[in-house]
Formats: structure tokens, sequence, C-alpha cells
């Protein structure tokens, strides 16, 4: 019997990636330097446009400090599991305005309330089976 969305917690979610997560001192060595400042830092959440023009969703795995004329970069896990880590120039980072336009809130046949657009079929008050 399989789990409901639900039932799986985070831990659960998150054990098939943090095993293999390369440690800091490795990151560093294929990165190179961590940025000292950047507007967004490791582990956190963003949404972006990737080399190949798509949108996607992931988590900054490093910063790469600024070398010469090359920026500050993001290296990006995305959340599909079969991409590669993106490469992320801060120009390339998703504003909040882009989003919410994107996850614009529709009225949910199932609970008649307002849910973004791709929650609608995660309502609690979907019938199953
Ligand atoms: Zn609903």
């Amino acid at each position: 019997m399989s789990k409901e969305w639900y039932e799986e917690s985070p831990e659960e979610f998150a054990d098939g990636f943090t095993e293999e997560r390369p440690q800091e001192k490795d990151l560093e060595k294929t990165y190179g330097p961590a940025a000292p400042f950047s507007e967004h830092k490791r582990g956190e959440r963003i949404r972006y446009v990737s080399a190949d023009g798509k949108r996607r969703s992931g988590e900054i795995i490093w910063a790469q400090a600024a070398t010469g004329d090359i920026g500050v970069k993001y290296v990006v896990a995305p959340d599909d599991p079969n991409g590669f880590l993106d490469f992320v120039v801060p120009g390339d980072v998703l504003q909040v305005e882009d989003v919410t336009q994107e996850e614009a809130l529709v009225r949910c046949p199932y609970c008649n309330q307002m849910h973004q657009a791709n929650q609608v079929e995660a309502c609690p008050l979907k019938p199953r089976g």
C-alpha cells in the first residue's frame, strides 16, 4: 500500500539527497572560494532560468565568488532528480513577482477556496480513489 503525499515526512523525503551531498571543502575545491557576499545563500531555494532557457527551481549548494570579470555564480541542484547542476548568474534568478505571476491563484473545484494553480491537485479535499 502506497503512502499518501502528506504521510511522507520531510526527513524521509530528504534522505535520498543528503547522503550524496558533498562536503564544504570538496565544494570549494570544485567550484572555487565561496562568495563572501551574495544576495542568495547556500541552502536557499530559488527559482531561476537555466542555461537552456527553462524555468526551474532548486537549491543553492554553493555561491561561487567573483573572479576577475566573472561575477558571482550560484551552483544550483535542480529539483528535477535527473537534472545536472546549473550555474546561475544573479540576473537569471527569478524574483518573487515573476513567480507570483506564473503561479496565479485559481478557485479550487474541491474546496472552493483560492489555491495556487499548481496546488489544486494536491488539495486535501480532493476526493481519493
Ligand atoms: Zn482546494
